[in-house]
């Protein structure tokens, strides 16, 4: 096993990956821009490196910083986290290049799955079923049209190096299509420096639900069951549950074993995520995210397993510890993300966190970085903690969840915990009959 760990990432996932390194008896080399030197992640690391100043490009995605701070404190793996360069195949291969381990997939699998096209085309040869599209990118307007008139409207035209929402617009109708191929095409650019695109069928009332797996070197390959991430805004996730209540438990196992076949073909190693729309009883692949997901305690709490620890020892080239037999299923589980914003406009809220009191009881898991004093700065993601539940049955958790949300205290800066408390109480969410575009409608209701 790895003696000491880099963790290449900041805020409650940080922290995360240090938690499982410390049960681990591993020691842990904290990274940091200077605007982070007063963070948790800091403070409870064995050890930490100042990266360089606040905007990201400079400290967190700063390849050739992290690498020399991963040299000069003789860390043999480096754990990237989610975001930054979690996805990276260019820091992946160099990691392994300076003689450690990048706790991930191999670079081949980061480069396919970050090509939404290549990915899409992989799951298709592999009989994983897609949303209908273009057959790969679309090269030109004229050919764009003539298979959006063949999918017939509404279209999505999206990034095929899309991520966090980005680079996707709708056409609902042919007349709009010229104008959403420009704002996808230049979004793309702009975010991700290709503005390479692609066409799918805008489904209407899909549900994302997306399968967690694991897999080892040695072909091993298990999956965790299914997520239901439809509670969303400008395609962000706000609220996540497993198991989902849309799914009985023949579709969980045959969508489960799709996943997982998949990745066993692939000869995929480490935590994986294939993300699917649900309509009507079909399931359609949309993505695979190569890494963990911030959803992934939704998970745990219902299977028991700790996705950071197999990650880690599947990556110091251990066999994962338990096989698909060993998983079962075990009540239900809901997370709220928390984010430093107002709860109306969405307008981010950083600054000093005055006063802080989490929520805590029987089966509450809060992920957090935050502390009384602590001044959340205005350069990153504005997620600053995810509230966790667990109940036998989801009735169990929603009553647990409204609980711990009227606990949770935080003054100084506006959070989304307010819309938090509204959703959960509202009928649609209680029966869970949500769809992707749900949480949309209602926030357009409320203002
Ligand atoms: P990203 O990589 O930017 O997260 P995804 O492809 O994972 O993009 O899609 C994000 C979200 O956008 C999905 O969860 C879903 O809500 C919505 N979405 C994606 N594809 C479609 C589609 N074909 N029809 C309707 N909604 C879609």
């Amino acid at each position: 096993m790895f003696e000491k760990v880099l963790i290449a990432n900041r805020g409650e996932i940080a922290l995360r990956i240090h938690r499982a390194c410390r049960e681990m008896g591993i020691h842990t080399v904290a990274v940091h821009s200077t605007a982070d030197a007063n963070a948790m992640h800091v403070r409870l690391a064995d050890e930490s490196v100042c990266i360089g100043p606040p905007p990201s490009k400079d400290s967190y995605l700063n390849l050739p910083a992290i690498l020399t701070a991963a040299t000069i404190t003789g860390a043999e793996a480096i754990h990237p986290g989610v975001g930054f360069l979690s996805e990276n195949a260019d820091f992946a291969t160099m990691v392994a290049d300076h003689g450690m381990t990048f706790i991930g997939p191999d670079p081949h699998h980061l480069r396919i799955m970050g090509d939404k096209v290549a990915a899409k085309t992989t799951m298709q040869e592999l009989g994983v079923p897609v949303v209908p599209g273009s057959d790969g990118e679309v090269t030109s307007d004229s050919e764009a049209f003539r298979i959006a008139d063949n999918i017939g409207y509404p279209v999505l035209v999206k990034a095929a190096a899309g991520g966090g929402g980005r680079g996707m617009k709708v056409a609902q109708t042919r007349e709009e299509m010229g104008t959403a191929l420009q704002m996808a095409r230049n979004e793309a650019r702009n975010a991700f420096g290709h503005d390479a695109v692609y066409l799918e069928k805008f489904l209407g009332h899909p549900r994302h639900i997306e399968v967690q797996i694991l897999a080892d070197r040695y072909g091993n390959v298990v999956h965790l069951g299914e997520r239901d991430c439809s509670l969303q805004r400008r395609h962000q996730k706000l609220v996540e549950e497993g198991p989902s209540p849309a799914l009985n438990a023949e579709q969980r196992a045959w969508i489960g074993n799709v996943a997982a076949d998949a990745a066993r073909r692939m000869g995929y190693e480490g935590a994986g995520t294939f993300e699917f729309l649900y309509e009507d009883g079909e399931f359609f692949f949309i993505e695979m995210n190569t890494r963990l997901q911030v959803e992934h305690p939704v998970s745990e709490a219902i299977t028991g397993v700790d996705i950071v620890r197999e990650q880690i020892r599947v990556a110091a080239g251990h066999a994962l510890s338990f096989s698909q037999d060993d998983v079962h299923i075990n009540g239900h589980a809901i997370e709220c993300r928390i984010n430093a914003e107002d709860p109306r406009t969405f307008a981010p809220s950083p600054g000093l966190v005055k006063d802080y009191h989490a929520p805590g009881g029987p089966a509450v898991r809060v992920d957090s970085a935050m502390y009384g004093g602590y001044r959340i700065p205005p350069h990153y993601d504005s997620l600053i903690a995810k509230l966790i539940v667990h109940g036998q049955t989801r009735n169990e958790a929603l009553m647990r969840l409204r609980r711990a949300l009227e606990e949770y205290v935080i003054e100084g800066v506006s959070t989304t915990i307010p819309l938090h408390r509204a959703v959960i109480q509202e009928p649609d969410f209680i029966d869970g009959a949500y769809d992707i575009h749900w949480l949309q409608r209602y926030v357009d209701k409320q203002s």
